[in-house]
């Protein structure tokens, strides 16, 4: 099986400043993502490596696709979403956010499942506006106005008006 993001970094470390693109479609099987909210459309995988004096920096972006339900008016949803990536790899770990290079390689695949899985949506919404599903009929408000649209009557002043009534019924004195 390829290894589309095995990257082998040996002659990077060997010259600072140089560079190396990694443009790669990976198959989401592939990134055992564990998530069921993650399609099967390839996750592309568009990075920037070079090398630094300390390591070799990688940045860039990962476009994946994922799939769920609006969290108010529960319409399937299909989505793509972009990554930016910014990651540091070091022979010997160092910095603490860094990752090891191993074997003269850097395996970015840990990296891009790790990204993508971080900038799913945990509570989507198909729209910032969605006016979700009726409390009353359970039909879609987006689609279909509903005779329960009227909000519930401002009860502020019930209190009052039984307070009233119930002094307007005392007797008087
Ligand atoms: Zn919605
Ligand atoms: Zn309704």
């Amino acid at each position: 099986m390829a290894k589309p993001l095995i990257v082998n970094v040996l002659e990077l470390l060997r010259r600072p400043g140089s560079t190396k693109d990694v443009d790669a479609a990976v198959s989401s099987a592939d990134i055992e993502f564990g998530d069921d909210r993650i399609t099967d459309k390839p996750v592309r995988v568009n990075v920037h490596l070079e090398s630094l004096t300390d390591g070799v920096s990688v940045t860039g972006s990962v476009h994946a696709a994922w799939h769920g339900e609006c969290r108010r008016c529960l319409v399937p949803m299909n989505r793509d979403i972009e990554v930016a990536v910014t990651e540091m790899y070091q022979v010997v770990v160092q910095d603490p956010d860094a990752h090891a290079i191993e074997l003269d390689q850097i395996n970015l695949l840990p990296m891009v499942r790790e990204n993508v899985l971080l900038a799913l949506p945990l509570a989507p919404l198909c729209v910032e506006s969605c006016a979700g599903l009726c409390p009353s009929c359970g039909v879609n408000r987006n689609d279909t106005p509903c005779a329960c649209e009227e909000p519930p009557a401002d009860n502020r002043w019930d209190a009052l008006d039984s307070l009233k009534s119930r002094l307007s019924d005392s007797p008087e004195g």
